[in-house]
């Protein structure tokens, strides 16, 4: 029978408790879904180790060699096993600590010693090793690689560990040979040199060597990355054909603050302004992100994109994720919409708008005289009806849900245009899936006559060296921002770390002002505090990284970060970014630990050499681990990875990404009877995924 409709249940060695469990702890419910729990590593059988080969790394070895001495310490539970084993030329050290009874040794003859070595005092010990005399050892025990499967700790209490998982795989191997229908077309196969299903599964699984496990695994991954692809594509061809407003007009109102600006647009906005007009006249709706470092301009080119909607009979609104961000923009683009006098109308709509205050603007948007809203998630309420919102700006995405998102969207009938803002450089790699269904723009140049912000890395002994520099800056005006790191485990501790930090501040700066912000304060609270420091009446800043996303107070030259070490790249980045927005020379100072990690380290040493958001990401998707990239791919779509990791296999997206695009160009809807099973396939992982996040996004 067809393996994708085998029942696990019936498969030998499982049963009905054992299919209970693959089925809630791993979504196992078919012979096929087994198979495709691939192994998350292989350990190499047909090689023999020397004990004088061994280093510090954490990999299984296997040595031939005698158990030349043998003792136990302690009595009962306590009770110790230690032996010396001689591969001829050296000896390293074995331990059990249970099951001490059952270990039977022999001295004089061979065994086969199998194990991950540890290094104590310059020797390799083996806590538990596999020890089998080589008399008992089979030839398919030392063959190839053996591969290892991920279980949880409630398949091992049913004693579904990796090797039970590799005895039920292994029996479906004769019926996987029969072979089975492939995922992926003959032509795509062969032109990607890929290997078919068939092949790939018997070769993750049960690999002749090194090269065909790879083969096998390149295969899995580029079928992985293949359909997350389609699935982001066809929701772009899809919406492509959405109908959306056409805004062919560039009108008086953009002339006007055009010609305003007390500056010249970098030659990136000037750019990106073009294509997002290019999408604003097509007469299809745009879903476009904007892309640019902290400080490129992105504020401006929203605004100047808010007014070629405006003059075209449009309403727009901006969708900031805090209120004080929120206040700031509507400050700022007051400021420079203050030369066109009435022409404009902007409101500001928060939590914090009183009901009296509401009414007015509610009725602004309803009859259209309002052109620009400006607010937080309260933009979303039902209450908020608009008379005919065409454009769409959502700022620092990465703090709004895909839900939240798609509430805008259903305010009309056409959906509006939509351009995301991030500040957080994306790799490309990530961004493809990610944001693979939205059209990208960059802004790659930041406005002239920045000066760099200058980055230094110092460890807690030269702490005072750091308050002196800190004096010298708040004495010459400037002002101040000294963040601490937030770990989510203890709020409790973090909180008394701030305040330790504050009043250890308060003590070194005794004649200065200082604010204090976390996440714990009320609302009000915080704004307070915030607003005190925005208008220059306190010197010093405390915080948690509440402060990371978006104020702008152009008098704080320094950026003080304590504990760093605990600060990813792309926040260390962020919270640079808060610094070095006016004319005077701002510092980014790094104050860790004394001892680092070699990772920390590196951190560090990217952060002082260069000021290159993209440059950041990068560094940051390769240090990180597939764990906390998968965390991130989490919150912005609903893909899960199981072998392929966006941090190592870039080129595998791009290509997967080519042939999903080379097939819905030539057929969008997928209606060829030639593309049947990329439909079928489609279809299976929408159930398969519950929700269909394609009209979400
Ligand atoms: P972002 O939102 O991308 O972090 P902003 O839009 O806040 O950056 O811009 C940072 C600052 O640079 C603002 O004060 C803005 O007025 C100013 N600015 C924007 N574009 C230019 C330009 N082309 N030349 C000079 N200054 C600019
Ligand atoms: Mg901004």
């Amino acid at each position: 029978m067809d393996l994708a409709y085998r029942d696990i249940t019936y498969c030998k060695n499982v049963g009905a408790k054992r299919a209970d469990i693959l089925h809630s702890e791993l979504d196992v419910r078919t012979a096929m879904d087994m198979l495709r729990q691939y192994p998350y590593k292989y350990i190499d059988r047909s090689r023999f180790y020397r004990i004088a080969e061994l280093d510090d790394e954490d990999t299984y070895v296997q040595i031939i060699g005698e158990v030349t001495e043998w003792h136990t310490v302690g009595i009962g539970k306590a009770q110790r096993l230690s032996a010396t084993f001689f591969d001829g030329t050296h000896q390293c050290e074995l331990v059990w600590f249970q099951g001490v009874k059952y270990v039977k040794l022999q001295r004089g003859i061979k065994y086969l010693l199998f194990g991950k070595p540890s290094r104590f005092q310059h020797v390799y010990n083996f806590v538990h090793p596999e020890l089998t005399p080589m008399s008992k050892v089979t030839p398919e025990m030392t063959q190839g690689l053996e591969p290892y499967y991920n279980t949880t700790e409630k398949m091992k209490r049913v004693g579904m560990n990796s090797k039970a998982m590799r005895a039920i795989i292994a029996d479906l191997l004769p019926d996987l040979k029969a072979g089975v229908p492939d995922t992926i077309g003959a032509d795509v196969l062969q032109k990607y040199r890929l290997m078919s299903l068939t092949d790939a599964l018997i070769n993750v699984h049960f690999p002749k060597d090194t090269l065909s496990m790879q083969k096998a695994r390149a295969r899995l991954k580029f079928e992985e990355l293949f359909y997350v692809q389609m699935q982001i594509l066809r929701q772009m061809k899809r919406r492509e054909q959405n109908p959306g407003f056409a805004m062919p007009i560039v009108g008086n109102r953009f002339h006007a603050l055009y010609k305003s600006l007390p500056f010249e647009l970098t030659g990136a906005q000037k750019r990106v302004i073009h294509e997002i007009h290019d999408d604003l006249k097509s007469g299809h709706q745009m879903n476009r992100l904007l892309q640019g470092d902290v400080g490129s301009g992105k504020t401006l080119v929203a605004l100047l994109c808010c007014l070629l909607a405006v003059d075209n009979g449009y309403q727009t609104c901006i969708m900031a994720p805090t209120e004080i961000l929120a206040n700031q923009h509507y400050e700022t683009l007051k400021a420079f919409l203050a030369p066109l006098g009435d022409a404009v109308h902007v409101a500001l709509l928060t939590g914090s708008t009183s009901l009296k205050n509401r009414v007015p603007i509610h009725n602004g948007l309803m009859n259209g005289t309002i052109h620009i809203l400006i607010g937080t998630h309260a933009l979303l309420e039902d209450t908020v009806q608009w008379q005919n919102l065409g454009f769409v700006v959502i700022d620092e995405q990465h703090r709004f849900g895909v839900a939240q998102r798609a509430r805008l969207w259903t305010k009309n009938q056409t959906p509006p245009h939509v351009l995301v803002m991030t500040a957080t450089p994306i790799p490309r790699t990530l961004a493809m899936t990610v944001y693979g269904d939205l059209q990208v723009s960059v802004i790659d140049e930041l406005p002239p006559g920045r000066k760099p912000v200058q980055t230094i890395h110092y460890d807690i002994r030269r702490r005072a060296q750091v308050y002196s520099f800190m004096r010298k800056q708040i004495d010459e005006g400037r002002q101040i921002y000294v963040v601490y790191p937030l770990i989510k485990e203890s709020e409790k501790m973090d909180l008394q770390d701030l305040e330790n930090g504050f009043n250890e501040l308060c003590e070194a700066f005794p004649n200065y002002k200082i604010s204090m912000v976390h996440g714990k304060m009320k609302a009000s609270d915080k704004d307070f505090q915030m607003q005190r420091f925005v208008n220059g009446e306190t010197q010093i800043l405390v915080a948690t990284t509440v402060i990371e996303v978006g104020v702008n107070v152009p008098n704080a030259t320094v950026m003080m970060i304590q504990n760093a070490e605990r600060f990813g790249l792309s926040q260390l980045h962020q919270l640079r970014g808060r610094v070095g927005r006016g004319a005077d020379q701002s510092y980014c100072l790094l104050l860790t630990n004394m001892e680092l990690t070699s990772d920390t380290r590196k951190r560090m040493d990217i952060m002082v050499a260069t000021n290159d958001g993209f440059r950041i990401a990068e560094a940051d998707l390769q240090l990180r681990g597939p764990g906390d990239l998968q965390g991130t791919l989490q919150s912005g779509t609903p893909f899960e990875l199981h072998i392929a990791n966006l941090a190592t296999d870039g080129q595998l997206v791009s290509l997967a990404r080519q042939a999903a695009l080379d097939i819905l160009d030539q057929d969008p809807l997928l209606e060829d009877e030639m593309n049947r099973i990329y439909k079928n396939q489609l279809d299976l992982l929408r159930i398969k995924q519950a929700y269909d996040w394609g009209d979400i996004s």
